[in-house]
């Protein structure tokens, strides 16, 4: 158990109107901070005002990125309590991620207790609108005031909030993907399957090149062949072909695995799809569109739960996806997702962690 100090702030912020939200851009009146130091482990464990950090130039995470973060949600439930959606597998992954990149593994109780406390303090910042939400970003960074290459022997601990609006508040419409087939995001060996922004900095100009063609994301292929499917730019991804659902199997290390993703899964499952993880070559996606045999096509994250894919371009080859709609096994997976999330179905998995 953490021993919590609580700070109060001296005035709290307005709330902004539920459908004035957007993601990522309004933050709480408070935020989580623990400091790790080696030889002494995690310590003062706090929730303080939301602010500025006052960090050396010198700091390494700076200069080499030694930091980490998660994603994921808290929700308003019909009955207006809050719940969090399997906030342990985000809080496992996050110590496959420290791991990877050396940095300390952290006690999983603490951090579940660490985001129920925030979460219970700013539970007036929990949204009540449809399909509104609070993002919770859990992070930490290398602190070490030094230029030399060594894993940090200080760290910060950070979990910030942010209300977030409806992703889909004009309705669920498909997205255009672009295949990538210049630039790669993760190799085997690399780091891919750890949540690092790196990662993302290192995506960011395929996503450039994306946006400017007019596609909403990249979907990017093996590091080594660029022959197999890994995922889109910030979700992992499924077909449906012939009926079968497939996605990229998570064995070379080079995917995320999302919560989402997860889920998916054990949700066709118990509803008696088909579901095979394994190498997916975009070729055999071709192959499926060109016999009208790809059913669907789907990106699946916290953020969106799932997104249809109306167009896949694949080198200039536009694949026109379920006519652009969206179709019956990602609305079937929206809706019981979602429901679940937002307590709207019983929760038959144990999936729902409550919080006040
Ligand atoms: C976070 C993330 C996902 C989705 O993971 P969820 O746990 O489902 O939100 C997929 N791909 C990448 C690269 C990610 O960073």
């Amino acid at each position: 158990m953490l021993d919590i100090r609580f700070e109060q702030a001296p005035k709290l912020k307005e709330k902004p109107s539920d459908d004035s939200l957007s993601f990522g851009k309004i933050f709480t009146d408070y935020m989580f901070l623990m400091n790790y130091t080696a030889g002494r482990g995690w310590h003062d464990p706090r929730i303080v005002p939301y602010g500025p950090f006052s960090i050396d130039p010198a700091c390494m995470v700076f200069h080499y990125a030694q930091e980490m973060f998660e994603g994921l949600k808290a929700y308003r439930a019909k009955n207006g309590r809050i719940q969090l959606f399997r906030p342990n597998k985000n809080i496992e992954r996050m110590n496959n991620t420290n791991r990877r990149m050396c940095i300390p593994e952290v006690n999983p109780d603490d951090v579940l207790q660490a985001i129920k406390a925030l979460v219970k303090v700013e539970a007036d910042w929990v949204p009540h609108a449809e399909g509104t939400s609070l993002y919770i970003r859990p992070f930490i960074f290398a602190t070490d005031v030094m230029l030399g290459v060594h894993p940090s022997k200080t760290y910060l601990f950070a979990i910030i909030l942010s209300p977030v609006g409806s992703y889909y508040a004009a309705g669920i419409n498909p997205v255009k993907i672009i295949v990538e087939s210049e630039y790669v995001r993760a190799v085997r060996g690399g780091t891919g399957f750890a949540k690092v922004g790196g990662n993302y900095a290192a995506s960011l100009i395929g996503q450039e090149k994306a946006e400017e063609l007019g596609y909403a994301q990249v979907l990017w292929l093996d590091g080594i062949e660029h022959k197999y499917i890994d995922e889109v730019g910030a979700m992992n991804v499924f077909f449906v072909i012939d009926g079968e659902v497939l996605t990229p199997t998570l064995e070379n290390g080079n995917i995320l695995p999302g919560v989402t993703r997860a889920s998916c899964i054990e949700m066709l499952r118990s509803k008696g799809y088909r579901v095979t993880e394994r190498k997916v070559s975009i070729e055999e996606v071709v192959k499926a569109a060109h016999s009208g045999k790809l059913d669907e096509a789907f990106g699946s994250g916290t953020a969106a739960v799932v997104s249809p894919i109306g167009e896949l371009n694949v080198g200039g080859e536009k694949l026109i996806i379920n006519k652009g709609e969206i179709g019956p096994i990602s609305q079937m997976l929206y809706d019981n997702l979602t429901g679940i999330q937002w307590g709207k179905i019983p929760d038959t998995f144990g999936w729902i962690e409550p919080v006040c």
